[in-house]
């Protein structure tokens, strides 16, 4: 059975002990030993979109960087651009939205490298043997890399339920068309009713599908590639899409990209989960967020279902409700484990040990 390393996070904590902690989680996990000299390490993060500031911060990341040189290795910090036109749309806005947030070399000993280029489209696609793909679309460098650290800040998901380790593979390591095809399932409406007419949703739509009819917004069915976007912006809750027919589909179609990431190489694949300042949205919101479930701790491992699995597990055992429960309530992130454990992304089976 999988084990799953578990050192405890306490609120108050600074962050030079949660480093350190990191780097004993490191230590007593093995997590590393797969990699060695000359290998070239994507280490996965997200940034935090703008204003965001409970995104994995630079110092829990140097352990990481240092453990991997300490075998020789050559690691690097990594992410993909993103639909919605955030800070992270395009590789120059992206790599200037890391340097701001501290992930610089000088302060990390590692560069910052754009996965997916500086439009989203240098990709690769890979087959995979899924039930709704045969293949996916991924960013080149995550799979030139010889290997993988992902680093994830578990957090509440509008449209998944989770963001976690199954996640920042599958969605973080999509190309632009790997996220568009996962994304495809989504249709929202808006509803007149609720709509102030404040156009905010037309700022972010990617694919230009809303416009304003008189001083309502409307979407434009056929342009919608159903990234979502309009949902989380809409302060009014004025836009709706059909969540229990498209976000179970979401989530199996994530889990599939997931598989392409990691089918062949999954000794040189490895995760930690961050379950501190659990937020209801992910970093992707462009503002600040106050997390709803106090700090966990840190998981390591070697399985992104047993990771995630593990951390819904320790938040239920904790704090006696599920995730969704402090998110989105119809939304539940155990479809995407289910179906990443069905088709071989890994068991959500564990041994949960903990780490003094
Ligand atoms: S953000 Fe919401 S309220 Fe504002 S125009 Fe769009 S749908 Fe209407
Ligand atoms: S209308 Fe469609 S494409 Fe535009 S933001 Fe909403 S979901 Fe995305």
């Amino acid at each position: 059975m999988e084990k799953v390393y578990w050192i405890k996070i306490h609120d108050q904590e600074s962050s030079i002990i949660r480093a350190e902690k990191v780097r004993r989680l490191i230590e007593r996990s093995g997590m590393l030993n797969g990699f060695e000299s000359e290998d070239m390490v994507g280490i996965k993060l997200h940034f935090g979109e703008k204003e965001n500031d409970t995104h994995i911060a630079p110092a829990w990341v140097r352990p990481v960087v240092e453990e991997l040189k300490k075998r020789g290795a050559k690691p690097f910090l990594t992410d993909t651009c993103v639909l919605y036109r955030g800070q992270r749309h395009n590789a120059v806005d992206h790599l200037m939205l890391a340097y701001r947030h501290g992930f610089t070399v000088k302060n990390l000993g590692a560069p910052v490298l754009i996965a997916d280029g500086l439009l989203g489209n240098n990709e690769r696609e890979v087959a995979v043997a899924g039930e709704l793909f045969q293949r996916v679309a991924l960013a080149s460098a995550a799979l030139e890399a010889n290997g993988l650290v992902v680093m994830s800040h578990v957090t509440g998901h509008i449209s998944t339920g989770m963001g976690a380790a199954i996640k920042n593979l599958g969605m973080g390591f999509a190309s632009r068309k790997g996220k568009l095809r996962q994304h495809s399932v989504m249709k929202p409406a808006v509803s007149p009713k609720k709509c102030t007419g404040c156009g905010v949703c037309i700022e972010w739509c990617p694919a230009d599908a809303i416009r304003m009819d008189g001083d309502k917004a409307v979407i434009d069915e056929k342009k919608c590639i159903g990234c979502g976007e309009c949902l989380t912006v809409c302060r009014f809750h004025a836009v709706k899409h059909d969540w229990r027919m498209n976000e179970r589909e979401l989530q199996q179609r994530m889990a599939e990209h997931a598989l392409g990431v990691v089918k062949g190489r999954e000794k040189k694949i490895s995760y930690l989960n961050f379950l501190t300042s659990i937020t209801k949205d992910c970093d992707c919101f462009g503002k600040k967020q106050d997390p709803v479930i106090p700090d966990i701790g840190i998981l390591a491992g070697r399985d992104p279902v047993a990771m995630d699995m593990a951390g819904l597990d320790l938040i239920e055992r904790l704090t006696g409700k599920q995730l969704e429960a402090y998110s989105y309530p119809d939304t539940h992130p155990r479809w995407q484990i289910e179906h990443a454990e069905k088709v071989g992304l890994g068991s959500c089976r564990y041994e949960l040990v903990e780490v003094d």
